[in-house]
């Protein structure tokens, strides 16, 4: 009876400990960004989306495994948001495995995420549902349009690179909120930090260059 439940919580804790410490390595130093990703148990994630990969054909145009954000990326993203402000509500678009909006859900009680594929969305619910996340707020959406029946937002994060940052969701961010949208360019993309300071008026950083999936039109 060694290889129990509380086995399994045991490694799971462990290892998030170690991730947590080579996020310190690689230079993450927000405490409470290190806090949430340590509380969210990212096999419940991870393994699914492996697993579910299996079973699955080349229909869905993404592998799964490039659909769960790297803890580092999304530590890193956290960390920028933060930077002197609580991230109030936020929206995510590409839910993929849902682990990333786990996280947001630990810093932040309003969490939105939008996912155009309905696969992956009922693959996130059951994720969510394990890991006992059930106050994000799910939507099978196209990203692009962002989610008007609840915007304003804080915060906006993209999960998925284009070349154009999308007009309506610019719109949707909330005077004196923060976006972060990964600008695809000629051969690397580049994160971007958008601020909106007045009703027309947004301010835009280059930060460092990262790689993110797509960003897809409609929904399937
Ligand atoms: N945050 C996720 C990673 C998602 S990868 C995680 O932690 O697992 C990017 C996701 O964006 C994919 O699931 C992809 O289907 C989704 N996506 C791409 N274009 C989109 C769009 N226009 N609207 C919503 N989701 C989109």
């Amino acid at each position: 009876m060694s290889q129990g439940i509380s086995g399994v919580g045991m490694t799971s804790q462990r290892t998030r400990a170690r991730m947590v410490k080579r996020l310190r390595d690689q230079g993450i130093r927000n405490e409470s960004v290190l806090a949430a990703i340590e509380t969210v148990p990212r096999h419940v994630f991870v393994e699914e989306a492996l697993a579910s990969r299996a079973y699955e054909d080349t229909a869905l145009p993404l592998g799964y495994s490039q659909t769960i954000s790297q803890p580092y990326s999304v530590a890193r993203m956290l960390e920028i948001l933060l930077e002197g402000r609580a991230l109030g509500k936020t929206l995510e678009i590409g839910t993929g495995s849902g682990y990333q909006a786990a996280v947001l859900a630990q810093l932040t009680p309003e969490v939105f995420s939008v996912e155009r594929i309905d696969a992956l969305l009922i693959k996130a619910k059951r994720n969510l549902r394990a890991a006992r996340q059930s106050r994000i707020r799910l939507k099978h959406a196209d990203g692009q349009f962002g989610l008007p029946e609840a915007a304003p937002f804080d915060t906006i994060i993209f999960a998925a690179a284009a070349r154009n940052v999308p007009e309506k969701v610019l719109q949707q961010l909330a005077i004196g909120g923060k976006m972060l949208f990964p600008l695809e360019g000629e051969n690397r993309q580049t994160l971007l930090l958008i601020e909106r300071c007045g009703e027309k008026n947004y301010t835009e950083t280059r930060l460092e260059n990262v790689r993110f999936v797509p960003l897809l039109a409609g929904i399937e």
